[in-house]
């Protein structure tokens, strides 16, 4: 497939699991090609992926091509519809929330390796069992506080029963009611 498929808001998904990148469109839609060329062992492939899958799969089946006309390449992150390293950059933050975790983190008393560990957490680079797994590292992937749940970064600082207890118990010793789980 090619990148003329960014034009319709799906190309993020496809050009990244490609194992063929060099098709036109022409060859992509043919027969299906272009799913055979899905890289669907690759290590990031996540469930959501596969729910966009089936959106794109959809989509292009309503795909019809005029004949003799070339493909064109657009790339839908800037007006101009040209490429610019600019607009990939920007394009990485789309559906972004800003936050100041990193100015609280920051200005906080606390000893560096601390400080250190939550920046690594606001942006879920802990190594939890989701990413080792996601990389096919060793790993347990059962969460070792509650023993029941998939261990990933939400569930670690979020969502798990003990997580709520220690979040609750802060609430009150703070007598903040915003750090209650509940809230
Ligand atoms: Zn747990």
């Amino acid at each position: 497939m090619d990148a003329g498929h960014t034009s319709k808001g799906y190309g993020t998904i496809c050009i990244h699991y490609l194992q063929e990148k060099n098709r036109t469109l022409h060859e992509a839609l043919a027969r299906n090609t272009w799913i055979k060329d899905l890289d669907l062992l690759h290590p990031s492939f996540s469930a959501q992926l596969i729910i966009e899958f089936v959106q794109l799969w959809r989509t292009v089946q309503r795909v019809n091509l005029t004949p003799h006309i070339q493909d064109e390449i657009c790339w839908k992150f800037n007006e101009s519809g040209q490429f610019s390293t600019s607009s990939a950059y920007h394009a990485q933050f789309q559906g972004a929330m800003s936050t100041n975790f990193n100015q609280i983190i920051q200005s906080a008393w606390a000893p560096p390796k601390c400080k250190f560990f939550s920046w690594l957490a606001v942006q879920d680079r802990i190594w939890t069992a989701d990413r080792l797994s996601a990389r096919g590292w060793p790993h347990n992937p059962t969460c070792s506080l509650c023993r029941s749940c998939p261990e990933t970064g939400n569930h670690l600082f979020v969502d798990c029963r003990f997580t709520r207890r220690i979040w609750a118990a802060l609430s009150f010793w703070l007598g903040e009611p915003s750090l209650h789980p509940t809230n």
